[in-house]
């Protein structure tokens, strides 16, 4: 990642800063500008605002989060014009992050687990930009990881390993071997898995911290490309084999050591009561395994709370929507909770800015081409996701003299 050196033609308020670390004494956007460049680099731009207030008007919030639509026709990102990020940035297309929403996400979580023994582990395969994953690193928050890849690029974002988790069905034995080095906690997805992980423990000597993932079998009311905690699910154990995964855990002991569970819904989900469902199912898992023994600590419900993607003001559950339906079974049972936010931390952070190539018309429909494509953008193609377009500047009077910028909310998932 490569921090790139940029003009941005504005007023004289708005300071370029190319410092490695600024200050922020000063109120500070963060923008960290991802685009893909000949030799596969991110470039950063980091633009500084000063304490006097920006010339253009202030946007009116017609927005959601830190996009908002001035009257004018702009659209700002925070307090910055897009279009002036264009103008500052030689390539399209490219991705705009708001840093400070970032952190308003984040400490919305970290506001709702008051008073509660938690982590936060920031869903890697959300956004795995690095920029992003140190500046949550920074604010406190720990990791969630589903490859060996996304295990070392925590690892080199500087998190505490003791705050990460890894999940995922096809752990591989080198992957388990970094991870039981560096103190992450593993989940248990099936008997082979078991198998692998205690190789890690023993060829590393170091006892792995493993937590059981069950499916309560909660249907989360979602797309099933995202569902992921129902019975069918290729995560997780087979609930019926429990008994048989606690004797084999019981058998492998000290090298692994059991200390909790964890279940993970699927993803977009909007109704906290399926989240305190499962919790319910969880807790009575947890009161069953803890009669066997083991001294479980640990509560994990995943991640999985959705975003409002149609920008039309739907009231969607908050963080301490959700932390709330599960607070008191939480406390009830004198546990630690870890929760796994992706997508309700980094969805409303970011956009994917487009300039339209041209446009073009097969008889009986027209079609606005713009230089973005599926290999940035996969989700409207892999499950028909809705994504929200905005003009970043006001258009043209006539349609046939389109605005040559188009901006795309994004959400860059890769997989659920
Ligand atoms: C994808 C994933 C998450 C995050 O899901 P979001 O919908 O992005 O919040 C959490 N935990 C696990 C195990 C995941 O696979």
């Amino acid at each position: 990642m490569a921090a790139q050196s940029l003009q941005i033609p504005t007023s004289a308020s708005k300071v370029l800063n190319h410092r490695r670390n600024f200050s922020s004494a000063t109120p500070v956007t963060y923008l960290s500008v991802g685009v893909p460049s000949r030799r596969s680099k991110t470039l950063t731009l980091r633009a500084v605002l000063s304490e006097k207030s920006s010339p253009t008007a202030p946007p009116i919030a017609t927005g959601i989060g830190c996009f908002t639509k001035s009257p004018d026709g702009y659209l700002y990102c925070d307090d910055v014009r897009v279009q002036e990020v264009i103008e500052a940035v030689d390539r399209s297309p490219f991705y705009l992050y708001s840093k400070a929403q970032i952190t308003r996400n984040f400490e919305a979580y970290r506001e709702s687990l008051q008073g509660l023994r938690s982590i936060i582990g920031y869903a890697i395969k959300a956004n795995n930009n690095l920029k992003i994953l140190e500046h949550l690193r920074e604010l406190g928050s720990g990791a969630v990881l589903v490859s060996g890849n996304e295990l070392r690029l925590a690892i080199r974002a500087g998190f505490d390993p003791t705050r990460c988790i890894f999940n995922g069905n096809g752990k591989l034995l080198e992957d388990l071997v970094l991870a039981a080095k560096e103190g992450v906690f593993v989940n248990i997805d099936s008997e082979f898995d078991l198998e692998n992980i205690v190789a890690a423990a023993r060829l590393t000597g170091k006892v792995v911290r493993v937590l059981l993932r069950i499916n309560p079998d909660v249907d989360p009311q979602v797309h099933p490309y995202v569902a992921t905690g129902n019975k069918n699910s290729k995560f997780g154990i087979q609930n019926e084999k429990l008994q048989w995964f606690l004797d084999a855990i019981r058998s492998y002991q000290p090298d692994i050591k059991l200390v909790g569970a964890h279940c993970h819904l699927g993803s977009t989900i909007t109704k906290v009561d399926i989240f305190r469902d499962a919790a319910i199912l969880m807790v009575d898992y947890i009161d069953q395994i803890r009669s066997q023994g083991f001294e479980l600590e640990y509560l994990n419900i995943g991640g999985g709370l959705g975003i409002d993607y149609y920008h039309a003001g739907a009231v969607l559950p908050s963080p301490m929507d959700l932390i709330n339906t599960v607070r008191e079974l939480v406390h009830s049972r004198d546990l630690n909770l870890i929760i796994e936010p992706g997508r309700s931390i980094i969805a409303n952070t970011c956009c994917f800015v487009n300039r339209v190539t041209g446009v073009k018309s097969n008889g009986t429909k027209n079609f606005i081409v713009v230089d973005g494509s599926m290999a940035e953008l996969i989700r409207p193609s892999l499950y028909g996701a809705y994504q929200h377009i905005e003009l970043v500047s006001p258009p043209p009077l006539m349609l046939k003299f389109l605005p040559s910028m188009l901006l795309v909310l994004c959400v860059s998932l890769r997989t659920s």
